[in-house]
């Protein structure tokens, strides 16, 4: 493990790949950090995962169901018995009123713990006043917790740089509110993690993304979970874990100008901790990109979405490199329902991957809930094409095009 502390804080990073490795290490995280829990079991917990996007945690775009289950077991493990998974999605999504909290299986796993489900898009806010005219609405969900956890990705993030632990934080303004944060994006995403400030942080840096993230990256293998209790430092350090330099990232610039990092502080990070994988950065936008998110033009935007959300249109705006998500309005149907011995060649990556922990002699045989949840992640990594699905896989189709033998080659 390795660790970095000083007056502002503290922030621990962990090796871990496998369910087996993540469960241990976040049950390890908890008890070194049972300190900051809340005294109270009935304290009101909620957890935000970032959940911005359709795309299967394993893309490395959105919080691995092997972390949220770990986070959850850890805490009733401990006895807190009000535990709520929360987080809003991205505008796109919401607009097209897609859930995915049912497309990436977080409700099976909630299901499966008996832990509320919240889509902050749908929830009450309380306006907040930020820059250039910025006053989203952030979630009740969120305001009245009484123990907040973020749980960012690491990855890229073609207009912001890098997304950690303070990007996370868009996913609490409500709905279409979040269009507010790009007014000025690096300067409001550093000051909504001024007003709302989580407990703790834990980062699944398990399978980053990197490239044209966060929606069209690729996926890497970072292997690392992180713990911290000062958002700003967090991302400090999840820089330099991926050599991303911390100036080309706008929300940190803010934060170092507002005095919460210092550059004497960069240079001990830099000093006392290694680069653990050098990520692959976003190329730089196309004017045509930039000028999708002009504020000035948004009533342009508004004006052609009709046309511009023709599948074949948006195919070509994704061509182009103008958008990055393509989303498709049927959910999959798709089930795992068995394992053909004679194509597997018992690897054991699928075991690695389950994140209810079930064994090589149960995938594919234990099917239904509360052992299987569905997430088709032992599907998605094996190999040998041994795990057998039903079902129409609809919007799931593009990603599978996209993103299977990249998954596969983690
Ligand atoms: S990943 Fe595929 S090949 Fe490997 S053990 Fe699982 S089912 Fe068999
Ligand atoms: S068996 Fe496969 S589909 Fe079921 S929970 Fe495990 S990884 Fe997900």
């Amino acid at each position: 493990m390795l660790s970095f502390r000083c007056d502002k804080g503290r922030v621990d990073v962990h090796e871990a790949w496998t369910t087996a490795e993540a469960k241990a290490t976040l049950e390890r995280m908890l008890a070194d950090w049972e300190h900051k829990l809340p005294q109270s079991r009935d304290a009101r917990v909620v957890i935000k995962p970032n959940l911005n996007n359709d795309l299967v945690a394993l893309s490395g775009n959105c919080v691995d169901l092997r972390v949220l289950a770990g986070i959850v077991e850890g805490l009733q493990r401990r006895g807190y018995r009000d535990i709520t998974i929360a987080d809003g999605s991205n505008v796109g999504v919401e607009r097209r009123d897609i859930s995915t909290f049912r497309r990436l299986r977080v409700q099976g796993l909630a299901g499966r713990y008996g832990v509320k489900t919240v889509d902050l898009n749908r929830d009450t806010g309380t306006v907040v006043v930020l820059h250039e005219g910025a006053h989203p609405q952030v979630a009740t969900t969120v305001m009245e917790a009484e123990f907040l956890i973020s749980v960012p990705k690491i990855k890229t993030h073609a207009e912001a740089g890098l997304s950690c632990a303070m990007k996370n934080w868009v996913g609490i303004a409500c709905g279409q509110d979040k269009r507010h944060m790009h007014f000025d994006l690096g300067r409001n995403i550093f000051a909504i993690n001024e007003v709302v400030v989580p407990d703790l942080v834990i980062v699944d840096g398990l399978v980053g993304m990197e490239g044209n993230g966060p929606g069209d990256g690729e996926p890497f293998r970072l292997g690392r979970l992180m713990v911290s209790d000062n958002a700003f430092l967090n991302d400090l350090v999840a820089c330099r874990l991926v050599d991303m330099p911390h100036a080309e990232v706008p929300y940190l610039v803010h934060a170092f100008a507002a005095g919460h990092l210092d550059a004497a502080l960069a240079g001990r990070v830099a000093s006392e901790l290694p680069v653990i994988r050098p990520i692959k950065k976003a190329p730089p936008r196309s004017r045509l990109a930039e000028l999708s998110e002009a504020r000035s033009l948004l009533w342009l935007k508004k004006a052609v979405r009709p046309i511009v959300s023709q599948p074949k249109v948006a195919e070509l705006a994704y061509k182009a490199k103008i958008i990055q998500d393509v989303y498709a309005l049927e959910d999959d149907t798709l089930r795992l329902v068995g394992r053909d011995k004679t194509r597997c060649g018992s690897c054991a990556r699928c075991v690695d991957f389950c994140p209810t922990g079930l064994g090589l002699d149960e995938i594919g045989v234990k099917t239904s809930s509360p052992e299987c949840v569905q997430c088709l992640y032992c599907w998605w990594v094996c190999p040998e094409g041994a795990l057998v699905l039903e079902g129409e896989a609809n919007a799931m189709q593009r990603q599978v095009d996209r993103y299977k033998s990249e998954v596969e080659r983690l």
